[in-house]
């Protein structure tokens, strides 16, 4: 068992009945939790030459800083539409039942940066997906995605082809 499974608890029937839930706020209590998922994070990447960490609201902000502080790079959130002070581009995703839209700042990410993006969890691939979109529309270069888990049943991989995904952990 990777050291960092026993920080994450289970929820069951959140957000809603059927589903398990991952949380890390158990992980993030933890200092040493701490200490080790970024360690688990960074040694997935073997290109450590990154310009940019993007991450997704708001469960991707708390490692997505942490790893650009480490990384020497800067930190780009991508925010829910409305959030974001400045101009920026939006890109729309599928939910379970209907759509949504992620926004990223038009001058967050330079053409030609090598990007890192990073998020909790990967599901179903929609919300890296669109992100990949956003990024990609800036002219920035997706060196990798890395995630805390993937939930490998919802196959979101398929989605994200021909790019390096990683995880630390997989279900
Ligand atoms: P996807 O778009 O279906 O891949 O879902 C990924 C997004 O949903 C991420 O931003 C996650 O933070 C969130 N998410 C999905 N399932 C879980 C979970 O079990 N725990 C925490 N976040 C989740």
């Amino acid at each position: 068992m990777n050291t960092i499974e026993q920080y994450i608890r289970d929820v069951q029937d959140f957000p809603k009945e059927g589903i398990q839930f991952k949380d890390i706020t158990t992980l993030l209590q933890d200092p040493k939790g701490i200490n080790d998922c970024l360690t688990n994070l960074l040694n997935l990447l073997e290109d450590k030459k990154i310009d940019k960490v993007v991450g997704m609201e708001s469960r991707g902000f708390f490692f997505g800083t942490l790893l650009a502080q480490k990384l020497n790079a800067g930190f780009v959130p991508v925010r829910k539409p409305g959030k974001l002070p400045y101009k920026s581009i939006s890109e729309s995703y599928e939910l379970e039942y209907g759509t949504d839209n992620l926004e990223i700042h038009i001058d967050s990410i330079k053409k030609g940066e090598k990007v890192l993006v990073h998020d909790d969890v990967l599901a179903t691939g929609g919300t890296a997906e669109a992100v990949k979109k956003l990024v990609e529309r800036l002219g920035g270069e997706i060196v990798q995605f890395n995630f805390i888990m993937q939930l490998d049943f919802l196959n979101g991989k398929e989605k994200l082809k021909g790019y390096n995904v990683q995880s630390v952990l997989n279900y």
